[in-house]
């Protein structure tokens, strides 16, 4: 158990909507700026600390990059709450926006942005994640005072966070957010877990995402290894086999209840905050 989380909190994040799954597939996946925050609002009061944000054309659906539809959510976050925000920088995986677009969401200064640390196959396309990719967006998130929230979909993105660290790119300690179970990827099972975790620095913190019918189990992994766990419609469509989730927030509630079951009690944005090593948002 690491020396900044000495009552082994747990810290939950919702990944609120992404940009894949479309409302042919659900009905309750948020679109519009104001959806996206109103299911913040309430994984917030079931005891999320992180929230992982997407923003989407609120006409079309379709994911988007726009700074002023991510502006729309981040501000009355802010205003009303005091979560740790982690925005994209994504955008449309398997779409490989430009740099630039990809990058946009840096400039609202948000605590934890996504790092993508590889290519990948995805959805019938390329996740593009190309090594001067990673080193522009390692140094702008350097220079903004983001923390990357490293996304690692096979073992080899761990060898590449590594080598970016012992080049100073990345700046310790890292953490890391594993995603199992793509039709792409590592397998979501127990010893990739094990084997992942092998490769990491004794600073590192991490969470994981179990993608799909997946999601349960690896956060029953997370849960009993020290881990942390993300949740949400962005990975995960369905509350049980067969019945789709209603919201985010059912899925916050599952896990906070199963973390008191299990004795690991639900860390605060603050409590998250100290977990992670991260200074709070100055315009927070
Ligand atoms: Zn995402």
């Amino acid at each position: 158990m690491s020396s900044n989380n000495p009552d082994n909190k747990l810290i939950i994040t919702a990944a609120i909507t992404g940009s894949r799954n479309m409302r042919d597939l659900s009905p309750h996946i948020p679109y519009t700026p104001e959806e996206i925050v109103a299911s913040c609002l309430e994984c917030w009061r079931a005891g999320v600390s992180i929230v992982h944000i997407h923003v989407r054309d609120p006409q079309t659906g379709l994911g988007s990059q726009e700074l002023e539809l991510f502006r729309r959510v981040v501000e009355p976050l802010r205003e009303q709450t005091d979560l740790v925000l982690c925005l994209t920088t994504s955008g449309i995986a398997g779409r490989n926006l430009p740099y630039a677009d990809r990058l946009a969401p840096l400039n609202l200064q948000p605590e934890l942005a996504s790092f993508d640390a590889g290519s990948i196959n995805l959805g019938g396309g390329v996740f593009s994640n190309p090594p001067d990719f990673l080193d522009q967006a390692a140094e702008a998130m350097l220079q903004k005072g983001v923390k990357p929230e490293i996304e690692v979909f096979d073992s080899g993105m761990i060898v590449t966070a590594l080598r970016m660290r012992d080049q100073g790119r990345l700046a310790d300690p890292l953490h890391f957010q594993f995603v199992l179970g793509t039709p792409w990827g590592a397998p979501a099972e127990p010893k990739t877990l094990l084997h992942l975790l092998d490769m990491l620095p004794g600073d590192a913190t991490w969470s994981i995402i179990g993608i799909g019918k997946n999601h349960l189990p690896m956060s029953v992994m997370a849960m009993a290894m020290q881990g942390h766990i993300r949740v949400g419609l962005e990975d995960n469509i369905y509350y049980s086999r067969g019945v789709l989730a209603e919201s985010n927030a059912q899925f916050v509630e599952r896990i906070a209840a199963l973390a008191r079951e299990y004795g690991r009690p639900v860390a605060s944005p603050d409590e998250a905050r100290a977990i992670l090593g991260l200074a709070k948002q100055k315009n927070n």
